[in-house]
């Protein structure tokens, strides 16, 4: 089996709620609250959940674009929650970052060209005159050809500026891509176009995603195992097959009853889940789904759900596997 790239250990974010500035004592946001998770060298880790789950805050604590509250965060055996911004630097050459928004992540004002060698230029790799050959030859590997490095971003398509991003993440040879919602923002027919390049690039390159998207059925195109966040916490981790064929909390099945199945034979129900998701400032007490889950029993409302594995590697937070219940 391979190693552990990636590990995370009670990973928190709680932000001040800018909004109790009159209140002396405002009550945290917690945005992403105690999880733990591991990445194995060569795979792809999905992360899903509604927006405002937390799961783009967990990718940027992973790179400390944001500092985490609480917690560890260790890559290639080092722990990096605690290293200075200085000691950092090394390790972002290492982790990488594909944004959402591909019309937003590049700089209008320069060239193809400039983007792609930034990285380079800002880790010290090689001469202008490599970085110049290698900009072109990035420009090839992500489906552009070497004569667009002369042009601007706003000549390009939105799936071809999202190669462009592809590019500039690649540029600097790292170890772990953390691809947030990376295709969200393009139309249906480029996302498969984006995502089997992706694939292509991780045999390629050995690469490491996280991959982080609100759509089960993106995730599951292109990753090993998927994680399901909710209001801050993980609630359910699988191998991907797994998951999608046994899923365990009733908001992974919820989630799931809504994601077409492409079988005009095959009727689905689809569950649906009442009011919406509690403010993160006030969550509820005891599962923070109890609100919303169709099988809430008494003791949700007062009692957290431990997050334990199962079986091989299935690991969920509800009661309804808890041992008096039996239900597995
Ligand atoms: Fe639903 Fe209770 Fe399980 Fe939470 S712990 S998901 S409320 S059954």
């Amino acid at each position: 089996m391979a190693e552990s790239l990636l590990e995370v250990n009670h990973l928190k974010k709680y932000f001040r709620d800018k909004k109790g500035f009159l209140n002396k004592n405002p009550k945290p946001v917690k945005a992403v609250d105690d999880i733990s998770f591991f990445i194995k060298e060569g795979e792809t880790l999905g992360l899903v959940g509604e927006s405002g789950c937390g799961k783009s805050t967990t990718g940027r604590m992973l790179m400390r674009l944001i500092e985490p509250t609480e917690g560890h965060i260790q890559f290639q055996g080092k722990n990096i929650s605690e290293m200075s911004q200085a000691e950092m630097r090394t390790v972002r050459k290492d982790i990488q970052m594909i944004f959402q928004d591909p019309y937003a992540s590049l700089n209008p004002r320069h060239r193809v060209e400039r983007i792609i060698e930034e990285p380079m230029i800002v880790h010290n790799i090689g001469d202008k005159e490599t970085r110049k050959k290698k900009v072109r030859d990035l420009l090839e590997v992500v489906g552009l050809n070497s004569f667009h490095a002369r042009r601007y971003p706003h000549q390009f398509s939105g799936g071809q500026r999202q190669r462009i991003g592809i590019a500039r993440a690649l540029a600097v040879e790292p170890k772990l891509i953390i691809a947030d919602e990376p295709v969200s923002a393009l139309d249906v027919s480029i996302q498969s176009q984006v995502l089997n390049l992706l694939e292509d690039l991780q045999k390629e390159y050995h690469l490491t995603f996280l991959f982080i998207a609100h759509d089960l059925s993106v995730v599951r195109h292109i990753s090993d195992r998927v994680g399901v966040m909710y209001l801050g916490k993980i609630v359910e981790l699988a191998d991907r097959d797994e998951l999608y064929e046994n899923p365990k909390h009733p908001y992974t099945q919820a989630l799931l009853s809504s994601v077409p199945i492409p079988d005009p034979t095959y009727e689905q129900e689809e569950i649906e889940l009442k009011g919406d998701v509690p403010s993160p400032i006030d969550p509820p007490t005891g599962c923070p789904f109890h609100t919303r889950c169709p099988q809430a029993m008494d003791v949700c409302k007062k009692v957290v759900p431990e997050f334990k594995e199962e079986r091989n590697g299935h690991s969920v937070a509800c009661h309804l596997y808890d041992d008096q219940h039996m239900a597995i």
